[in-house]
C-alpha cells in the first residue's frame, strides 16, 4: 500500500483549519475565552503550514520547506504555551523562545543538505519542541481534568512518532546516495501520524477545558465568593447527607450555629470593606478549626453553619467553643490601624433520629437566640426542654 500524501497533507490541513475554527467559536462563549483563542492561532499556524505542503507541485521547494516547517514548528511553540498556561498558569520560559530560535534557524541551514540529514534534524527539531508540551503533561496530566489524560497520552505518542523518524532517519543516512534522494514512506508516515496526534491532542484539549470550566461553575454555585464558605442551599444539603449517613453508621451528628455579635456596629463604625474582611477573618479562623469531613457554610449575611459528622453534643460543644475563644482572640483593625474586636454567639445541636435538617437547624437557631438573650460571646447547647418547645412550636 503506497500512501497518497497529497489526500493525507490535505487532510491535516483541513482537520487543523477546523480545529482553528472550533477553538476560536468556544474561545468567543467560555470563560478564560483568552486561552483558547490564543490556542485557535495554533490550529491556524498548523492548517497554513500544511496548506503550504499541499501547493509543494506549485511553488519552489525552498518556499515549502522554509515556511511550511517554519509554521508547524510556531503551532508546536503554541502548543507548549497552552499546555503550560492550563497545567501550571504560566507562560513559556525564555529558553523556551531560544529553542524556538534555533530550531526556526535550523530550517534554512538545512536547506541544501542530504534528504536523511534534512529529514533528522527537522524531526529532532520540532521533538525538541513538543519536549516541554509532552513533558509537563505526563507529568501533571493526570492530576488534571480526566480527559487531560488524553491529551498527555496523544502528546506523548507524537513525540514518540517524530524521535522514532529522527532515528530511522540516521540510519538511512547510510543508504546509497541513489536511495536517500527519494522521501520513504515510512518518513511521510511518521511525521502524518505524529502531526494527526497533535490534531487529537488539540481537539481533547477543547473537552478538557471545557471540563475545567464546569467544576469552576459548580464551585461557584456552591461557594459563597467572599469567606470560601459553602453557601446556604449547600450546607443544608451536606448537613442531610451527614445526617442520613449518621443514621446508617449509628454515629451522632453535631451541627452547630454562629452569629457574630452586633456585627451591624462593626459596619456602621468602620465601614462595609472592613465587615467583608471580618467575615474572612472569622471564616478562616473556624475553618483552621474543623477537620476534614466537617463542613463551613454560611448561612446568612453574618451567620455560620458548622456541620459535623461523627460528633456528639460534647465534641460540637467543645469545638464551638474553641472556635468562640479563637474569634474572641482575633486581633483586626479597623480602616484607620485601629484595633478592633468581635465575639460571636453559638447554638449547638445534636441530631435525633427523626430529625430533618430544617429542624436541627431550627433547634440549633433556637440555641443561639438563648446564647444571645444571655448576654452574647457564649455557647449555649440545645437541650431537651428547648427541643420539646421547638417540636411543640414546629407542630404547632
Ligand atoms: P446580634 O448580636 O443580635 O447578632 O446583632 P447584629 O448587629 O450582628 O445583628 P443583625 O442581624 O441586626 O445585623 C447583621 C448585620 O450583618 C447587618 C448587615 O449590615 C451585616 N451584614 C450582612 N451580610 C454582610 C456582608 O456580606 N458583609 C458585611 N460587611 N456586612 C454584612
Ligand atoms: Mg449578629
Ligand atoms: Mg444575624
Amino acid at each position: 500500500m503506497t500512501l497518497h500524501v497529497p489526500t493525507l497533507v490535505l487532510t491535516l490541513a483541513i482537520g487543523f483549519g477546523l480545529l482553528a475554527l472550533q477553538l476560536w467559536m468556544a474561545g468567543c462563549g467560555a470563560l478564560g475565552r483568552s486561552e483558547l483563542r490564543r490556542l485557535s492561532l495554533t490550529g491556524l499556524s498548523f492548517c497554513a503550514g500544511f496548506a503550504l505542503f499541499g501547493l509543494r507541485p506549485w511553488l519552489p521547494a525552498w518556499m515549502v520547506l522554509l515556511g511550511g516547517n517554519w509554521l508547524l514548528m510556531a503551532g508546536l511553540a503554541g502548543l507548549a504555551a497552552a499546555m503550560w498556561r492550563h497545567l501550571l498558569n504560566r507562560e513559556l520560559p525564555l529558553w523556551h523562545h531560544g529553542l524556538l530560535v534555533a530550531a526556526a534557524l535550523a530550517v534554512p541551514a538545512v536547506l541544501d543538505v542530504s534528504t536523511p540529514v534534512r529529514v533528522g534534524a527537522m524531526s529532532i527539531a520540532m521533538a525538541m519542541l513538543l519536549l516541554p508540551a509532552t513533558f509537563t503533561a505526563m507529568r501533571l496530566g493526570w492530576r488534571a481534568e480526566l480527559s487531560f489524560r488524553a491529551v498527555a497520552l496523544l502528546l506523548f505518542l507524537a513525540s514518540l512518532l517524530l524521535w522514532l523518524r529522527a532515528g530511522l532517519a540516521l540510519w538511512w543516512m547510510r543508504a546509497p546516495p541513489t536511495e536517500a534522494e527519494t522521501l520513504p514512506d515510512w518518513s511521510r508516515a511518521l511525521f502524518m501520524l505524529a502531526f494527526l496526534a497533535v490534531l487529537a491532542a488539540g481537539c481533547v484539549f477543547v473537552l478538557a477545558h471545557f471540563e475545567r470550566m464546569a467544576s469552576q461553575m459548580r464551585k461557584l454555585a456552591s461557594v459563597d465568593g467572599l469567606t470560601g464558605a459553602m453557601n446556604h442551599s449547600t450546607t443544608v444539603s451536606l448537613l442531610a447527607h451527614a445526617m442520613e449517613r449518621g443514621r446508617r453508621e449509628g454515629q451522632p451528628v453535631g451541627f452547630v450555629m454562629l452569629d457574630l455579635d452586633h456585627f451591624k456596629r462593626v459596619n456602621d463604625r468602620h465601614g462595609h470593606a472592613v465587615g467583608d474582611q471580618v467575615l474572612k477573618a472569622v471564616a478562616a479562623c473556624a475553618r483552621a478549626r474543623l477537620r476534614g469531613s466537617d463542613v463551613l457554610g454560611r448561612l446568612g449575611g453574618e451567620e455560620f453553619g458548622l456541620v459535623l459528622p461523627a460528633t456528639g453534643e460534647a465534641g460540637a460543644r467543645h469545638l464551638a467553643e474553641q472556635v468562640r475563644l479563637a474569634v474572641e482572640g482575633l486581633e483586626l483593625h479597623g480602616d484607620g490601624g485601629q484595633p478592633l474586636r468581635v465575639t460571636l454567639s453559638a447554638g449547638v445541636a445534636e441530631a435525633a433520629r427523626s430529625d430533618t435538617p430544617e429542624t436541627l437547624m431550627h433547634l440549633a437557631d433556637k440555641a443561639l437566640y438563648q446564647a444571645k438573650q444571655k448576654g452574647r460571646n457564649r455557647v449555649v447547647v440545645a437541650d431537651d426542654w428547648l427541643r420539646n418547645s421547638t417540636l411543640q412550636s414546629v407542630v404547632g
